[in-house]
């Protein structure tokens, strides 16, 4: 994924046989991701995934991805459900069509917050979707899920993060259209093959058409015609 650039994403699933049928293995066809917070202020994302194949743990809750301020840990494939919605198990429920992110709260979370705006930035320009494919916890039954974006009931926090988001789609959208630009050096050799049959058209239709074209490579390239 092109998000182990920024920082590390481990693949570190959970096996189908694991208890309390938290990797169920039902295909899913995501249409949203759904953010959360841990509700645990110590644990790290290699706590939260081996939490998942604790013996002692006897709840039936799962989740897709969790993130805190050093590395990514995908804890299920993200084409299977996870239990991570608390809105039972119907076609339309968030544990069938949502792909669960689990942001830690341990450690530097301003930097864990930064890292997991870049991470579901990453993943919305991957599937062509924007902001409005963001779910809270709470979006499917009302926990107060995420809870540090809560602050006392005016969700400012996820307003926000749903901003730094957006924020981070934009400068790659901008290097996008830069990229599909050509380079001053490269239009200047086109425009050096193609002056070869301006000089040997002889009518002068042909010749403002090669015109034409050279401008139109110089305007791509950033040079004055
Ligand atoms: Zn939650």
């Amino acid at each position: 994924m092109t998000e182990a650039k920024t920082f590390n994403y481990v693949a570190d699933h959970i096996p189908k046989t694991v208890a309390c049928n938290r990797r169920p293995a039902n295909v899913m066809n995501a249409s949203t991701i759904t953010i959360h917070n841990t509700g645990n202020p110590t644990s790290t994302a290699r706590n939260e995934r081996a939490w998942l194949t604790n013996p002692s743990n006897t709840r039936t809750a799962s989740y897709h991805i969790v993130i805190d301020e050093r590395e990514v840990i995908e804890c299920l494939p993200l084409n299977e459900n996870a239990w991570h919605s608390g809105d039972g198990s119907g076609a339309t429920s968030g544990n069938r069509t949502s792909i669960g992110v689990e942001i830690c709260e341990s450690g530097n979370y301003a930097k864990t917050l930064d890292s997991a705006a870049t991470l579901v930035a990453a993943m919305l320009k991957e599937r062509g979707w924007g902001v409005d494919r963001l779910r809270r916890h709470y979006d499917w039954s009302a926990k107060i899920c995420p809870r540090l974006m809560y602050d006392g009931g005016k969700w400012t926090g996820w307003a926000a993060f749903k901003a730094a988001v957006a924020a981070k789609m934009i400068p790659n959208k901008e290097a996008d259209d830069l990229a599909k630009l050509m380079s001053a050096a490269d239009a200047n050799k086109i425009i050096a093959y193609l002056s070869a049959s301006y000089m040997a058209a002889q009518d002068s239709a042909s010749r403002a058409e090669f015109k034409r074209l050279a401008d139109e490579l110089r305007r791509v390239s950033g040079q004055k015609t």
